[in-house]
């Protein structure tokens, strides 16, 4: 080997003095790449193997793309640190399957690119069928997608009777409706907490679309994990039913009673839940979690591309630069579940809100909180950094809601206000009317 490397040395000295520069600079560019290769590529992200080396040999002369590009492609998605439980099982609902509940001021485009859908896809829909166009509060969207994450199939459902599906067709969107005219009753269902709140609510009857709606009612309220055995519970709900059968079902309202204290939620005519007293029952996020707004190096994007390898490395969050040792602040009420050091993400936080909500920092430099720590809107968290994959000094932002990542800039995040006028008005007289049909055994 020595003697090898020897001759080798010899006879790079006999060359002439550009071609030894030559020589040289593609050697330390060999190395480079061999040394880098393991921070570029990302395990997490894996293809077919046919494909990719074509796409190495072209992407190479691009090693040295815009520096905001290359801040940190290589978050490896896996979330195997977050504490999972039956009831996120619950929420994340059928695998695949995303929902959406239409509120003030959104509109197909809105709802759909927050959760990364391609805008040409959107835009395609909206042109072949216009009617989407006129999404109104309280209707609700769901929808699956490709393996590629394009827009497969969209479910609008209009009303109670009515609902609409567009299903990708050869590049098109082909849509189909749906009438179903079945009969509402409003039914109470009641039951004591003896195991999980899952498996007793299920012996009182409800089905598990009930369940998730009760959760996600009562999720700002109690920490449905804390409940106890004997602790009691009241669900009132409409069903439809077509031919004896029960085809759907709506939540109503809610009261559940722990710890000896009544908790309450119920539906308003936006389709959102308030407590007795119309107030909101979220606490509104912050949308940055920084005090001043930081420059977006690289945005959310499911598809991207990596310039390197030319795999798709999706970037679920939204990275700011900003200098090293920026307080990163919590951007709403909750609980730390992690705060450790992890090889790709560096030094990271990730904080449940509730339910539904999660959020993760990374490429910290200083964690401030630790595992199980409550924290407040506004609390100091970390200093941000610049560890783990990371090529310059940011912070990595991510937003989840019911465990599917969202962009963090458009992202609806839950909101403080009550209903007030004469929407506050109408609900408590609802309120009123449904409040003895919750009673407890
Ligand atoms: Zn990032």
């Amino acid at each position: 080997m020595q003697q090898v490397a020897r001759s080798f040395a010899l006879a790079f000295n006999y060359l002439p003095r550009i071609h030894r520069v030559m020589l040289g600079s593609l050697t330390i560019f060999t190395l480079a790449i061999t040394v880098l290769r393991p921070y570029i590529y990302s395990p997490a992200v894996e293809r077919p193997a046919t494909g990719i080396f074509l796409l190495e040999k072209h992407s190479l002369p691009v090693l040295e793309p815009e520096a905001s590009e290359l801040l940190d492609q290589t978050i490896p998605d896996n979330d195997e640190d977050i504490p999972k439980d039956e009831l996120d099982e619950r929420m994340a609902g059928e695998a695949g399957v995303h929902e959406y509940i239409i509120s003030t001021g959104d509109t197909l485009s809105s709802v759909l690119t927050q959760y990364g859908i391609d805008i040409a896809d959107v835009t395609a829909l909206a042109r072949q069928h216009p009617a989407l166009r006129n999404l109104k509060i309280s209707q609700s969207l769901s929808w699956t997608l490709t393996a590629e994450g394009y827009l497969q199939c969209l479910t609008w459902n209009i009303s109670r009777s009515e609902t609409r599906t567009y299903e990708r067709v050869n590049g098109s969107f082909k849509e189909s409706i749906a009438n179903i005219t079945g009969e509402w009753r409003n039914t109470t269902l009641t039951g004591k907490l003896n195991g999980s709140f899952v498996t007793s609510a299920r012996i009182a009857g409800l089905t598990d679309c009930d369940i998730n709606s009760v959760i996600k009612a009562l999720q700002w309220q109690l920490d449905f994990r804390k409940l106890r055995t004997g602790d009691q519970f009241s669900v009132l709900t409409s069903r439809e039913v077509l031919n004896g059968q029960s085809i759907q079902s709506q939540l109503l309202g809610v009261r559940l009673r722990t710890g000896g204290k009544d908790y309450y939620a119920f539906r308003a005519d936006d389709s959102k839940f308030y407590n007795r007293d119309a107030a909101g029952v979220a606490r509104g996020f912050m949308r940055f979690p920084t005090i001043k707004q930081f420059r977006v190096s690289s945005n959310f994007n499911l598809r991207r591309c990596n310039p390197v390898t030319g795999r798709i490395a999706p970037h679920r969050g939204v990275d700011f630069a900003m200098p090293v040792g920026t307080p990163v602040l919590a951007v709403g009420d909750g609980e730390v579940i992690v705060s450790k050091r992890d090889g790709a993400a560096g030094n990271y936080v990730a904080i449940r809100h509730s339910r539904q909500y999660m959020t993760r920092y990374m490429h910290l430099k200083k964690l401030l909180v630790t595992q199980g720590q409550k924290v407040k809107r506004g609390d100091k968290i970390a200093l941000s950094g610049n560890t783990g994959r990371s090529t310059g000094p940011h912070l990595h932002y991510e937003v989840w809601i019911n465990q599917q990542a969202v962009n963090p800039l458009t992202a609806k995040l839950p909101r403080t206000e009550g209903l007030t006028g004469n929407d506050r008005t109408k609900y408590l007289a609802k309120v009123k009317q449904m409040l003895p049909q919750l009673h407890l055994h």
